[in-house]
């Protein structure tokens, strides 16, 4: 008798090329996959892009009976099933998008078992109605899509997947695979325990996505930039992440006065709209899409070109997520962050409305990882990896910072008033305490604990705020000083800080580039919303000029404005 290892990994590769024409498997696909038809429970964790879907379509298509797959979002599940019925593959979805005689249909077939896959919203899926009328068939696997929304520590929590942890006590022999593309060492846990998978079989895959050349700017007239760097960009595909749905408005507004083909994307517009929207950018009858984090999930175009977050993303899983939907197709294409101090301080005053102290503690933590990321003087790719605990052995060479290498001065002694004041405040207080003895502030909360009286107090009133704040990310990320999550993110000494604070090393750091830039005027070519129409005109066809002479529009890369 041959293996039936060997029979099963015949059949997934026969199914990966005679269903979805693929030649190949990628790495890591075939393992899970043949595991999943094995039955044994799975979690896959691949960045945006890497191909987890096809780890539950095939094993779908080989095991009897239909697996059910959850999905947060009606527009990713249409996505889904769409593509698979046009492959031939007896797929459909149930949520509240169907008429309640497209409903009855679907019911019809799962219970004629004419469905491979069924595609559900968390909700419908846990409603008793449903769960009874499973009961009665057995499914083949459950697929939990986008699982990260199961954990409260992830960035993108949804109450409706707690209940999906009752699916492994209602079926016990129903196997099921755990997906997502995020990667935080406390969502993974979540993930596991929430959904009491049983020894699963785990993939973790890479998530340094080398093609994708990450720089950031200083925000200072960010409408003028955006144009600036969308000059590079003729036709090409990209995506404008903003903050408020109001700014996605106003943005999408002024690139369709300034000649783009531009689309708003949130979640306030009717659900028809956002769909159009998104087929329209599919098709690439639209150029860019200006949206909030409503838009993306789960969308598979391999040709967007670029990223641009237009306002701080409120966390890094967010921003590697977004970012992440640049350049699927493996080619090159760029991620570009727009970064101001204002923002910091909008999104602080968001995460502070939040009345779960737990949840507070967990965002503001994720905001200053993120500002820490904005801030980094070193390689992008190094800090980005470095959040999702990937080490790279050497910089990337890609990034604005590896390109072009932030200033640094000698930072030994304010690195040493920095720790010392760290050390005199007990290790006991996070980083707004300790800039506030560091500079001398006079507030209730100094006075109540004294910290007046400290030897450090106000040994760094030459410095300013934010440059104090700068200098101590930079002290944490290099290992100087680590935070501590679950006690309010106080700051704590490591060994490595005792021959710093010794004197018997001496340490430099970067300049932060925002000051550098502050209040300096700027030379813009494009003016805002006056622009002058001759000179736009002008840009526009150096633009297309560049299109036909390439075949191909203009890719340049980020730091060689040149347009010759
Ligand atoms: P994810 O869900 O991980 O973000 P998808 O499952 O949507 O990624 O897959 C991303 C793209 O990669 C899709 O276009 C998919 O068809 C393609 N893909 C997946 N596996 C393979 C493969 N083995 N060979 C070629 N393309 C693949
Ligand atoms: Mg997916």
């Amino acid at each position: 008798m041959i293996d039936s290892r060997d029979d099963e990994r015949a059949l997934a590769l026969s199914t990966l090329q005679q269903v979805f024409g693929y030649q190949n498997f990628r790495a890591q696909q075939e393992d899970v996959i043949v595991s999943l038809i094995g039955g044994r429970d799975a979690f896959i964790l691949m960045p945006t892009g890497g191909g987890k879907s096809i780890c539950f379509q095939i094993p779908a298509l080989i095991r009897s009976g239909v697996t059910i797959v959850v999905s947060p979002l009606i527009a990713l599940m249409k996505d889904q099933v769409d593509n698979l019925v046009a492959l031939g593959v007896r797929a459909a979805c149930y949520n509240s998008s169907l008429t309640a005689g497209e409903g009855r249909n679907v019911l019809d077939q799962l219970h004629q078992g004419r469905l491979d896959l069924l595609y559900v919203a968390p909700e419908r899926l846990m409603s008793d109605d449903f769960l009874n009328l499973l009961r009665g068939l057995t499914p083949a696997l459950f697929a939990i899509d986008e699982a990260h929304c199961i954990s409260q520590w992830g960035h993108d929590f949804r109450p409706e997947y707690i209940r999906l942890g009752q699916l492994r006590s209602l079926f016990p022999a129903v196997p099921i695979a755990a997906l997502t593309a995020t990667a935080e060492k406390q969502t993974r846990a979540d993930i596991i325990n929430c959904l009491q998978l049983k020894d699963p079989y785990r993939v973790v895959c890479g998530f340094d996505r080398p093609n994708i050349h990450y720089s950031l700017v200083d925000k200072v007239k960010p409408y003028q930039q955006l144009c600036e760097f969308l000059l590079r960009y003729s036709e090409q595909s990209g995506i404008i992440y903003c903050l408020s749905r109001k700014r996605v408005e106003e943005v999408a507004d002024k690139l369709s006065r300034d000649g783009y083909q531009a689309a708003a994307y949130h979640a306030g517009l009717a659900p028809e709209v956002r769909r159009s929207v998104q087929e329209d950018f599919l098709r690439d009858d639209v150029q860019i899409i200006v949206a909030t984090v409503a838009f993306g999930m789960g969308i598979d175009k391999p040709n967007v070109r670029f990223v641009v977050h237009y306002d701080l993303p409120k966390n890094i899983e967010g921003y590697y997520q977004e970012t992440g939907r640049a350049g699927r197709d493996g080619l090159p294409a760029e991620a570009l962050l727009l970064f101001g101090y204002a923002d910091i301080a909008l999104l602080r005053g968001f995460v502070e409305k939040n009345n779960d102290p737990e949840k507070l503690r967990t965002e503001l933590h994720k905001l200053n990882a993120m500002v820490a990321f904005a801030e980094a003087g070193i390689c992008r790719r190094r800090v980005l990896l470095g959040y999702f605990g990937e080490v790279i052995d050497a910089d990337c060479g890609n990034c604005d910072n590896c390109l072009n290498p932030p200033e640094q001065y000698d930072a030994t002694e304010y690195a040493r008033k920095a720790l010392s004041c760290v050390y005199r405040v007990g290790q006991n207080f996070g980083m707004g305490h300790v800039v506030d003895v560091l500079r001398g502030a006079e507030n209730q909360r100094i006075k109540t604990i004294k910290h007046d009286r400290l030897s450090t107090y106000g040994i760094g009133q030459d410095v300013s705020r934010d440059d104090w704040n700068h200098l101590l990310r930079q002290l944490i990320q290099l290992g100087y000083l680590e935070q501590d999550v679950a006690r309010y993110s106080i700051l704590k000494l490591t060994e490595q800080a005792r021959p710093l604070l010794r004197g018997e090393e001496r340490l430099k750091l970067c300049k932060p580039r925002t000051r550098v830039q502050r209040g300096k005027k700027k030379e813009h070519k494009i003016k805002g919303q006056n622009y002058d129409p001759a000179l736009f005109e002008e840009l526009r066809r150096v633009r297309k000029q560049i299109a036909d002479r390439d075949g191909v529009p203009p890719y340049v890369v980020f730091g060689d404005a040149s347009l010759a």
